[in-house]
């Protein structure tokens, strides 16, 4: 049985990369030293895959920033107000990355969004009304090239015409169906230009294909295709597909004349079903995704052994069938070779990039064996799923078995809650409040980290840190905030520093995994049962609840982007290990609630972000079990209590039942950038939650003036009723400067000021 990988992490063990990046736009170092760094990274990624046997290994899934923009630029879809500025390729190429401000030129960055269902955000290319579509680069054969030069015969990886298309901005008054020829025969020019230069197999990336798609999408893609395949001239084209299945289009993709076709089996629920109701056509190989491509446990042998036997019977011995991860590496960290301080009890569990390319290896030489189940690989392998050492907790699971309905339900009800609340906080109209943080300057860094090192004791520490949260309580006060908050310097993170006050998490040393461009997240692993070990947050808002005779809010991350911002465990369900980390959460709430806090933030930054990619399965995959997970957390507390929730964006007009259905009494969010939209679905849905749609961008470090704050407001009053409105910035301060926030601030409680007067 052969192999296939269908990307490679390029940001290097130690992320070269990124910091090669980072030196370069800083000037640094030089273009060719730039260079440099990438050639030597490639040279490595390709040679461990081919140490490793991997058969069917890529070129072009380097990336100096992303994929998506690599493939705009190889077309020449790039806006005229980057071409204007006159910079060769790779510095136009950046300048559309990160936008460029230097002397008298300003162009602000292309767009960036979440690549589906990953932490990996691409460029958003925009097509303009006079964009000419047209193979300009040589990226993906000058890479072939140097692999083949290195003794590498590889595939050439491409995202495809159809994923490109449904992914791209129109900015004019044109659109697909204007586009969808030009982008064909461009397409077919790069098939050539392929040819000539040596390639034998052009695999194109269509993950777009795992989404709903409508009749027109289905069309779409067959005509591009159709004409694109017309033209292969002895070219392999494989076809990849990954994060789900392809149940729309399935019958479709096989009819075509691709030679290999890529599907995933670890995220696509319907794929087997597919394979067994249509079949799979006998003169095609079946590109099998069986090595999960995002998660970092073992992969479990008999049960991927088992998958192939059946997938042998179905298909016969017609097609080749070849293994292969279920979607690019770039998704996992790079080594376990890095994680030092790891014991082997708990890192012969995982695979990270290079620990799967021995896997791939081993499953496919087991799936040859006559007798998989005597080989020493087999053996072992079944060792690791006979139990891990300290993962479980029977006192967790007793909780989350005795959880009953009443527990996800708070009383009493939100009508009549809110009418206490307002008599008992006695707030003015319109309150104003912050997200939690502010300014994590230098001084606050450097006492979190000598204290980590060592360098500082625990009294030292904390006597800085209540400084620190004295000064803030002390600042909101003079600028007259109605409901404070600490500030959260004790935090580096806001789901580090929960997982770090939890048993149950481990955390590593170098699993860098890219979220975009030269930014990378270290994710930190739930290995076992939840639990918390104490109080977390107590000490630090009590102490500032002391300083103030107004409400100070606590603070605390929610399950769900607990468990979305960690690696999540495979031998128990989200659900399983959301539930957990809500009860430990709950503690908390009621811990602060006892110590007389009388209003709790409970953020949810991340709760869109695992939403499936079909619409359909939004509510029976994920939100039936997070909404309640979240009013697990709140419902104990008493009638008086108020939940704050707080988000990051204001994309949820499609699931707003579901964000009332959180049940909190108040929620912020980032509303100021989205030109306030939401605002008409929120009336349309007779949103309950009382609302603080952030009145400013905190993302730069403009301040807002006044007037600009009092027409925010004004608009908003318009949507929302005046008992429901707050007024708050769009998220946490922490990325700001004490001078900029300081005034923003001012600004914002005048405004508040002014609209209570009228
Ligand atoms: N309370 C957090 C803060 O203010 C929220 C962060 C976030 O929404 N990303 O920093
Ligand atoms: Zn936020």
């Amino acid at each position: 049985m052969k192999t296939s990988v269908i990307g490679f992490p390029r940001i290097g063990k130690d992320r070269e990369l990124k910091f090669a990046s980072e030196k370069y736009f800083k000037g640094e170092i030089t273009k060719n030293e730039l260079l440099e760094v990438a050639k030597t990274l490639r040279k490595e990624h390709w040679n461990v895959q081919k140490e490793n046997a991997i058969d069917h290994i890529a070129s072009n899934d380097f990336s100096f920033y992303d994929n998506v923009l690599d493939t705009a630029v190889l077309f020449n879809v790039i806006p005229a107000k980057y071409k204007e500025l006159g910079f060769e390729e790779l510095d136009t190429y950046f300048a559309m990355a990160r936008g460029y401000q230097k002397d008298d030129k300003n162009v602000k960055a292309l767009a960036m969004k979440k690549w589906f269902n990953t932490n990996y955000h691409y460029i958003v290319p925009e097509i303009e009304d006079d964009t000419e579509v047209k193979l300009v680069g040589t990226k993906p054969f000058d890479e072939y090239k140097e692999a083949l030069s290195l003794g590498v015969e590889t595939k050439t990886v491409v995202i495809g015409p159809f994923t490109f298309l449904k992914l791209a901005r129109f900015k004019g008054s044109k659109t697909i169906n204007d586009f969808k020829d030009a982008f064909t025969a461009a397409y077919t020019d790069f098939l050539k230009a392929a040819k000539n230069a040596g390639v034998k197999v052009v695999e194109v990336d269509e993950p777009f294909l795992v989404k709903d798609l409508s009749a027109e999408d289905i069309a779409l893609f067959k005509e591009i295709y159709t004409a694109l395949l017309a033209n292969k001239n002895g070219l392999k084209v494989f076809l990849q597909t990954y994060f789900g299945d392809v149940r729309d289009i399935y019958d479709t993709l096989t009819n075509l004349d691709f030679d290999a076709i890529g599907l995933d089996f670890i995220e696509g629920k319907e794929t087997m079903n597919l394979i067994k109701k249509f079949g799979f056509p006998k003169d095609k190989t079946l590109l099998a995704g069986l090595v999960n491509g995002k998660n970092i446990w073992r992969n479990d042998y008999e049960k991927t052994l088992k998958k192939i036997g059946e997938l042998k019977t179905v298909i016969g011995n017609d097609a080749e069938i070849v293994l292969s991860t279920s979607c690019s590496l770039l998704h996992v960290p790079y080594t376990l070779e890095s994680e030092t301080d790891l014991s082997d009890d708990y890192k012969k569990h995982f695979s990270f990039a290079i620990e799967k390319l021995s896997e791939l290896k081993e499953i496919a030489a087991l799936s040859d064996s006559k007798a998989a189940s005597n080989e020493e690989a087999f053996k072992a392998n079944r060792e690791l799923f006979s139990g891990r050492v300290n993962s479980y907790n029977a006192s967790v699971h007793k909780r989350t078995d005795a959880i009953t309905d009443a527990d996800y339900t708070r009383l009493p009800v939100f009508e009549e809650r809110e009418n206490i609340q307002k008599e008992k906080l006695n707030l003015p109209k319109f309150p104003t409040t912050t997200i939690g943080s502010f300014p994590q300057t230098a001084d606050v860094r450097k006492n979190r980290n000598d204290f980590k090192k060592g360098l500082i004791s625990e009294a030292e520490y904390e006597a800085f840190n209540k400084e620190k949260i004295k000064e803030c309580i002390k600042l909101q006060e003079e600028l007259g905030l109605d409901v404070l908050v600490h500030g959260e310097f004790e935090r580096n993170d806001m789901v580090e520093y929960f997982g770090e006050n939890l048993d149950g998490y481990l955390f590593t040393k170098k699993a860098w995994v890219q979220s975009y461009g030269t930014r990378c997240v270290k994710p930190p692993v739930i290995w076992g049962d939840i639990s918390r070990k104490a109080p977390i947050t107590v000490k630090w808002s009590s102490y500032a609840a002391s300083l103030s005779q107004k409400p100070v809010k606590g603070m605390l991350t929610g399950p769900v982007t607990i468990l979305n911002w960690s690696f999540p465990r495979e031998d128990v369900s989200f659900k399983e290990s959301t539930l957990q980390i809500a009860l430990a959460i709950r503690d908390e709430v009621l811990d602060l609630e006892a110590a007389g806090i009388k209003i709790i933030q409970i953020d949810e930054a991340a709760l869109r972000e695992k939403l499936p990619l079909r619409k359909s399965d939004w509510y029976t995959e994920y939100l039936d079990w997070a909404i309640p997970a979240f009013r697990l957390v709140h419902s104990g507390v008493k009638a008086d209590t108020q939940i704050h929730t707080h988000m990051c964006y204001s994309e949820f007009t499609d699931i707003i039942p579901a964000i009332d259905a959180m049940d909190a009494d108040v929620i912020t969010f980032e509303a100021s950038r989205s030109d306030l939209l939401i605002l008409d679905a929120l009336k349309e849905n007779n949103f309950k939650t009382e609302v603080g749609p952030g009145v400013y961008d905190i993302h730069s470090p403009r301040v807002p003036s006044v007037d600009e704050i009092v027409t925010a407001l004004t608009k908003m009053r318009e949507k929302i009723v005046d008992s429901k409105l707050w007024v708050n910035p769009d998220c946490g301060l922490k990325t700001r400067g004490d001078k900029e926030v300081r005034e923003s601030l001012k600004n914002l409680v005048e405004a508040a000021h002014i609209i209570r007067e009228k």
